[in-house]
């Protein structure tokens, strides 16, 4: 059975984890979101491919959920020692001694010439990984949030700043991804999905990390057309979010922060939303708006729970 799921940051990782060994790596396609990427001290930076990556590889650090597990901070406390560019301090964004050496390797490969989904797959044979990686495209697609209060209330902010340089603790009016319409799907992306016997949208954040992937020119149509294959997780449960801004966003976007919501989000392209246990009385809302509701477990707090949530999923991505 071949399976593609459409992947942000740490849900996506977590998820994947019950696909793999489940699933023959030639059958296991992930693409992924790249609106998270930036350049910083000129270096190309992909945090949910990352982030991907080192969870598959068992490498991820299990307190941060992103980066290395043991990592060390050398390279940043050299360069915080430097300062501030334009009031900013130069360790604003964490990179640990030995990722760097990915993002070195990923800056050098694409500067010599190499396309993002080449650079990538040399880092998941490299980390021996049984699945294929597919960041969504190899042309730029960069999310921006526009800014709801404060004294730059109105501007527009990148995702890294929103996320990371104010902890996602400011409110959002829009969110926008710049370079989507003129983005082409990466090599093998569409003939992945319409090859897949089951498409999954992992529960990662809908406005920012699957919409960024939705947003690249064929996606949402193909996933319209396969939509009763195609299976989703809500990431909120209970209301909110497991981690980060998920609950926020819907909110500040004008939607609730809901299991409901979520269906509503993704009803053009979902066919089946899997929602947590303590959301079962949802079950009735989610299909009125025409999307088929499955209730389990979701919180992927044990190898266990992750394999039955796969499974679930594998099972109803083919009514
Ligand atoms: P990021 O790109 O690393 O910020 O992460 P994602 O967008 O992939 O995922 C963030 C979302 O994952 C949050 O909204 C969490 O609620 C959700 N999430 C994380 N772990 C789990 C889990 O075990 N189960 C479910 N259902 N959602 C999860
Ligand atoms: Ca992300």
């Amino acid at each position: 059975m071949k399976v593609v799921v459409i992947c942000g940051g740490v849900g996506a990782a977590r998820l994947l984890r019950g696909f793999v060994g489940m699933v023959p790596a030639g059958d296991l396609t992930a693409i992924a979101n790249v609106g998270d990427d930036m350049v910083l001290h000129g270096l190309s930076i992909s945090p949910d491919l990352d982030t991907i990556v080192y969870t598959l590889a068992d490498a991820v650090s299990a307190e941060r959920g992103w980066g290395l597990e043991g990592e060390t901070w050398q390279a940043m406390e050299m360069i915080a020692a430097y300062g501030a560019v334009s009031g900013q301090p130069l360790d604003w964004f964490s990179l640990g001694d030995r990722d760097l050496g990915t993002h070195l390797f990923r800056t050098g490969a694409l500067a010599a010439g190499a396309t993002l989904d080449a650079v990538t797959a040399q880092i998941v044979e490299r980390w021996s990984l049984p699945l294929t990686l597919l960041p969504v495209s190899n042309d730029p697609i960069r999310t921006m949030v526009t800014v709801a209060e404060g004294p730059d209330a109105g501007d527009e902010i990148s995702f890294q700043e929103y996320f990371v340089g104010r902890q996602h603790s400011v409110a959002v009016s829009a969110v926008r991804f710049a370079g989507a319409d003129a983005a082409a799907a990466g090599p093998g992306v569409l003939d992945a999905i319409d090859e897949a016997d089951v498409i999954v949208i992992a529960p990662s954040n809908p406005a920012v990390s699957i919409d960024p992937v939705l947003a690249v020119t064929g996606i949402r149509e193909r996933l319209t057309a396969r939509r009763t294959n195609v299976v989703a997780v809500s990431p909120i449960i209970g209301g909110k979010a497991l981690k980060g801004p998920a609950d926020r966003l819907l909110v500040e976007l004008g939607r609730e922060s809901s299991a409901t919501a979520v269906a509503e989000w993704y009803a053009d392209v979902v066919g089946t939303l899997v929602i947590d246990t303590v959301d079962a009385a949802q079950v009735d809302a989610i299909e009125a708006l025409g999307v088929r509701s499955i209730v389990t477990e979701t919180i992927m707090s044990s190898p266990e729970i992750t394999r039955a949530l796969a499974e679930t999923i594998l099972d109803a991505g083919q009514p």
